[in-house]
């Protein structure tokens, strides 16, 4: 490979230039959104712009929306509710939902991945206690897309509301948080292209979700701290930009899908995660038994090509993927499985360099050359 391939979208997407250029201009531009003065009107417009596209990406009412510090705490807030008595999450959730709520009782998926609906339904007969549901919409090492609009079905039929972690899914596949019918959605603007340190929770109702963060009363008085007005003015412009590319990010699907065959061809063997489910179209998991993750992101990385064996925030640890290991894969598979994510920098040649670099590794490991 002559230059780098960042082929790492779901852990981080590069900023967008449209963005770098809205977040220097909003910077120069300053001003508190909360002053009454001309200068905190003006970011009070910005603010409330960003809102708008924030929102139209998923279909939401803008009221809906509130800005918070990042995905993470968007999924903190929603869970953290003192008026919720049992939270039932699904085996694969990210950690920010995991570790918000260890209380959690834990709802299994299917050996494919996909929240087992069956499951879900009986431990919500379980109990008459106060209950959210809490299920992602695509996951972010599989990319799989889970049945969200069924699960929410299922829990407000139990008289439950449910909390979507959309991170990985808004600004990758079209989203319309009312059709899905859930209570609320995380969101995160550093994974379409906006600023890191950046994140929404949107609400149905917005007076029922409780403040986290203790202070003034900005977000209308859901989320203290003065609000970050290059940073939100960045993500507005994000969700534009992911919104008008849809169909350009859907069409990833093909240059994924190649990659799964070369690598197919090279070695029959290899194991891809989530083959013929609906998907995320740009993520790619996969493992070939005798080549460990580490081999591949190490290997990968000395010859220009950026992936990762799991979720960034898990990287460094020697185990099963807790996903895959919630699908049932056992060790000698799950230790080998690496993450491939493309975007809209992906051109086929980061492919045919990932692949000519991938098959090096492959023969040498397993001992083909
Ligand atoms: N939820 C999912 C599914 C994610 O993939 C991530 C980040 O990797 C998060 C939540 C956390 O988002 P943030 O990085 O903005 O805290």
């Amino acid at each position: 490979m002559t230059s780098r391939s960042y082929l790492d979208f779901n852990a981080t997407a590069p900023t967008r230039p449209e963005v770098i250029d809205a977040v220097a201009e909003a910077m120069r531009e300053g001003g508190n959104a909360s002053s009454v003065h001309a200068d905190g009107r003006a970011a009070r417009a910005r603010v409330e712009k960003a809102r708008q596209h924030v929102a139209t990406l998923v279909g939401a009412d803008a009221t809906g929306v509130i800005f918070t510090g990042s995905g993470t705490e968007s999924n903190n807030q929603a869970l953290r509710c003192d008026n919720i008595e049992r939270i039932i999450v699904s085996a694969v959730e990210h950690e920010s939902v995991l570790q918000a709520r260890p209380d959690a009782v834990v709802c299994p998926v299917t050996p494919e991945g996909l929240v087992d609906l069956d499951a879900l339904a009986r431990l919500l007969e379980e109990s008459e206690k106060s209950t959210m549901v809490s299920i992602m919409l695509a996951n972010n090492e599989t990319g799989i897309v889970q049945p969200v609009a069924e699960a929410t079905q299922l829990a407000h039929n139990a008289g439950a509301l449910f909390h979507c972690d959309a991170v990985q899914a808004a600004g990758k596949i079209p989203v319309d948080m009312k059709a899905l019918g859930v209570d609320s959605m995380a969101l995160s603007a550093h994974k379409i292209g906006g600023p890191q340190g950046v994140g929404a929770l949107i609400c149905k109702t917005p007076s029922m979700m409780p403040r986290f963060v203790h202070g003034g009363g900005q977000e209308s008085g859901l989320r203290a701290g003065t609000e970050n007005v290059p940073g939100i003015v960045g993500y507005g412009v994000a969700a534009e930009c992911a919104l008008a590319g849809l169909n350009d990010f859907g069409a990833l699907a093909n240059l994924r899908d190649a990659l799964e065959e070369h690598v197919l061809a090279i070695e029959p063997s290899a194991v891809i995660f989530g083959k013929g489910l609906d998907r995320l179209p740009n993520t790619s998991k996969f493992a070939t038994k005798g080549l460990t993750s580490e081999v591949q992101v190490m290997g990968l990385d000395l010859d220009g090509a950026s992936i990762s064996a799991g979720s960034a925030c898990s990287a460094g640890r020697v185990e099963t993927p807790y996903v895959l290991a919630a699908m049932g894969i056992p060790d000698e598979i799950g230790l080998c499985a690496v993450r491939i994510s493309l975007g809209w920098t992906t051109t086929p040649a980061d492919i045919d360099g990932f692949i000519a670099g991938w098959q090096k590794l492959h023969d040498r490991k397993l001992g083909k050359s």
